[in-house]
């Protein structure tokens, strides 16, 4: 029998309004038999998440500030969710078991994963699936490294044993017993360690978009959809800021060939974006996408002989890997060497950074573009194209933006070219103008 499995991210799961979509959509394909979810996030702009309600109790305790009243709002959004979808969960003695663990001087970590472990319980009642706890099956170390084929083999064996379930996203455990979460958004990882699992024939993580668009839609008007990106061109994109998957919940899927459908709960119909080890390239289409983002700095050395000069590009590196700073690009010609970085990462160390660079490396000139925006053109059409690059350049000259700094990756999968802050959105609309028809 086929098999899919379905995550739902956070505002997929708001309220009760929001859980009855969901119910639709398992129930409309009786392939949908494994569900992971997320713990219930905003219902409107400006309000809460359950997770950082959960974190902001832990916070009150580690102050020493009573933290009844968040806990509160938590206990009153599930009661409310409960009842307006007419189940019995039992969560009230779920409730008070937390409420002790928490006087108790329970983990952050602990904490944070009630969300999703109360909505599992919640969701599984309302679908009448089985609730599997992931605690025990989603492993970590002693020092909180994923266990990646341990948990396979777990899940492997539950799934077995359970034709429909539920699972909790976001955390696993320790050896102990104790409770450990991935990084924010994990969730998506456990729904890719599901389907991996589960031999699914797609994992469909489904949010509150339709999946990705060719280009941002706060700059672009009415962009084109994605159909169909493969891993190594979302890597691009999601490198460049175009997040809507965690960026760790791509391998599990990748290494069984499972497709990633990004699909919208409020939008069922929507096919959304499939994301797939390799796909068939649409002769028309040469990008799947444009990526980018703001605030970057590139500091410029020139130096005489610069090249044959042994050793100076890395001890530029290790300059900026004393100061933590990790490098983002490095262009590179004869005697010059830009090193590309986010602005934030330098905040408050750059002159120092500057003045060990003189000291060390002691170029003829150094200059430093603050204000820098990059943005990647992304695409595995455009390696078999010619004239990709006349197409790209042409439409930015044309359009009047200053090219600062241009990196093309070796597999030809992306044109990354640094602007100036300010034709930022010139230049994604010249870029999405010129690829897109
Ligand atoms: N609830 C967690 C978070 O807000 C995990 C998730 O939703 O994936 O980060």
């Amino acid at each position: 029998m086929n098999i899919k499995v379905a995550k739902f991210g956070g505002s997929s799961l708001a309220d009760a309004i929001q859980m009855n979509k969901v119910k639709e959509i398992i129930e409309s394909d009786p392939a949908r038999r494994y569900v992971v979810v997320s713990a219930p996030g905003k219902r409107f702009d400006g309000d809460n998440k359950i997770t950082d309600l959960l974190y902001l109790c832990k916070t009150h305790i580690d102050h020493n500030i009573e933290y009844g009243q968040v806990f509160q709002v938590i206990q009153d959004r599930f009661r409310a969710i409960e009842l307006n979808l007419g189940v019995d969960a039992n969560l009230e003695k779920e409730f008070e078991e937390i409420d002790r663990n928490l006087r108790e001087g329970a983990s952050a970590d602990y904490i944070a994963s009630r969300g999703e472990y109360l909505n599992a319980k919640l969701v599984a009642a309302y679908l009448g699936y089985d609730m599997v706890d992931t605690a025990g099956l989603v492993l970590f170390d002693e020092r909180g490294h994923f266990l990646d084929e341990a948990t396979n083999e777990k899940l492997k064996e539950v799934v077995k044993q359970h034709p429909k379930a539920v699972f909790p996203g976001f955390y696993g455990s320790y050896p102990d017993g104790r409770i450990k979460t991935f990084s924010r958004g994990g969730s998506d990882i456990t729904g890719s360690l599901v389907a991996r699992a589960a031999g699914a024939e797609v994992y469909e993580n489904w949010t509150d978009v339709s999946g990705f668009m060719v280009a941002d839609p706060r700059i672009v008007k009415n962009p084109k959809p994605i159909d169909t990106v493969t891993y190594l061109e979302l890597r691009e994109l999601s490198y460049m800021g175009a997040s809507v998957l965690h960026e760790d919940a791509i391998y599990p899927a990748r290494a069984m060939n499972i497709p990633i459908n990004i699909r919208n709960t409020n939008d069922p119909e929507h096919p959304g974006t499939i994301i797939l080890a390799d796909a068939p390239l649409d002769n028309d289409q040469i990008i799947a996408g444009i990526a980018g983002s703001k605030d970057y700095i590139a500091i410029s050395l020139y130096k005489n002989m610069m090249n044959s000069e042994v050793g100076f590009i890395r001890r530029c590196l290790s300059i900026l890997e004393d100061y933590g700073v990790a490098v983002e690009h490095l262009p590179s010609g004869i005697d010059t060497l830009s090193v590309v970085l986010s602005s934030k990462s330098v905040e408050g160390k750059l002159a120092d950074i500057l003045d060990e660079i003189e000291r060390r490396l002691a170029p003829d000139r150094i200059d430093v573009y603050e204000d820098l925006a990059l943005i990647a053109t992304v695409g595995r059409g455009m390696n078999r194209r010619r004239g990709t690059s006349a197409m790209l350049f042409g439409a930015l000259g044309e359009a009047g933006v200053n090219i600062r700094m241009i990196d093309q990756g070796s597999s030809e999968l992306s044109i990354i070219v640094g602007v100036e802050m300010r034709d930022f959105e010139t230049a994604v609309r010249a870029i999405y103008d010129a690829f897109v028809k």
